[in-house]
């Protein structure tokens, strides 16, 4: 259920309705409500409110009204919103802002770490020369063997943001620690939360109650369901940061030919049952840079608002994922394939795009 506050409400009427919230959820920590659409919002499970419950709610001066909600997950739900999101991120920190909606795919494109100052400013002039609209870079690794490269921390993000200045692209990066989510967000446009850590659950506090409230695009676990997802999801929006992007990346599978299997349903699935925009990772999904071109397109093609693809200027020596790394001059293909396809999807029959 979800209960809307009265805009008006008084801070006496405030602090009884949240006084009765305590008392019915037996919670200790007061209730942090979230702003969504203009509304001020708090949701909780259906069994931590029985009928009498659902009464005293009702009775409060401070509600406006309660919203039913079946699904596990309330605050992300299409039953409380039915609008798509249109989210406009990228210009808190002097970037060109840019609007994530089904309108026109958002293209986010970048090296998968940043590895120094030459090969990350290349990057982002090639980047943005292609056409897309988001630079992406890690500073803080998350790599499988300890013994691999592991990012180049504060002075990865301080590139990122020379690299913004340079080229006015906004940036995302991925934030691995609830205690450094405060430092990514002076640099960073978009925070990322990548797959190892989508039920990190510290972590997706911290960015919810982050003071900066940047996006988040939270990547979708490794094994993840699409309930387990969109619960992760709940838990930042639940603690006061309505931005999310929901990012696919493929799940795991049984054969090792691709590096995880791209699971492109998911996207008008996730349409169905949230309002938030769905970004796909052609690059971690398939782990091949030939099959990146076909899977940007195909994921368009199912309905999702963006794609994020790992370029490098020389691939095959990159620090990290060089073999899925595509070239900027693949990636100016797939910019101009995935904006005239989006126009089509539109209904444009003129078919008028030049890069
Ligand atoms: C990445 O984006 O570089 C990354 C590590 O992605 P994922 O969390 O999807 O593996
Ligand atoms: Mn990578």
């Amino acid at each position: 259920m979800i209960i809307s506050i009265r805009t008006q409400a008084s801070s006496e009427e405030r602090g009884q309705l949240m006084a009765l919230l305590c008392r019915i959820t037996g919670s200790q920590r007061p209730f942090t409500p979230t702003y969504i659409d203009g509304h001020e919002v708090i949701a909780l499970d259906g069994n931590q409110c029985d009928e009498q419950a659902r009464l005293l709610l009702t009775q409060q001066r401070a509600v406006e009204r309660l919203t039913p909600i079946k699904t596990p997950y309330k605050l992300v739900s299409r039953a409380f919103l039915s609008d798509d999101s249109r989210m406009v991120v990228g210009d808190a920190l002097g970037g060109t802002a840019v609007t994530i909606s089904q309108a026109a795919p958002v293209i986010m494109a970048g090296p998968c770490a940043v590895e120094n100052r030459a090969q990350l400013l290349e990057t982002a002039q090639a980047v943005k020369a292609a056409g897309a609209q988001v630079l992406r870079g890690g500073a803080y690794k998350p790599r499988t063997s300890p013994y691999q490269f592991q990012g180049l921390g504060i002075e990865g993000l301080r590139l990122l943001a020379e690299a913004r200045e340079l080229t006015g692209l906004p940036i995302i990066t991925e934030v691995m620690e609830p205690e450094l989510v405060g430092t990514v967000a002076q640099y960073a446009d978009i925070l990322q939360i990548g797959s190892r850590n989508m039920q990190n659950f510290p972590l997706l506090l911290a960015a919810g109650r982050d003071a900066a409230r940047r996006p988040v695009m939270l990547k979708r676990g490794l094994a993840a369901t699409i309930d387990e997802w969109l619960l992760a999801a709940e838990y930042i929006v639940a603690a006061g940061n309505p931005h999310v992007i929901l990012c696919e990346r493929g799940i795991r599978s049984f054969d090792p030919q691709t590096r995880n299997v791209l699971d492109l349903a998911c996207v008008p699935l996730l349409h169905e049952l949230t309002y938030l925009p769905v970004i796909v990772d052609p690059s971690h999904a398939t782990g091949r840079r030939e099959l990146v071109p076909a899977m940007s397109r195909s994921a368009i093609a199912a309905g999702a608002e963006g794609l994020i693809l790992e370029v490098h200027p020389d691939p095959n020596s990159a620090l990290c994922d060089g073999r899925q790394s595509i070239t900027a001059e693949q990636l100016a293909k797939i910019v101009y394939d995935t904006r005239l396809l989006a126009q089509m999807m539109a209904g444009d029959k003129k078919l008028s795009y030049v890069a």
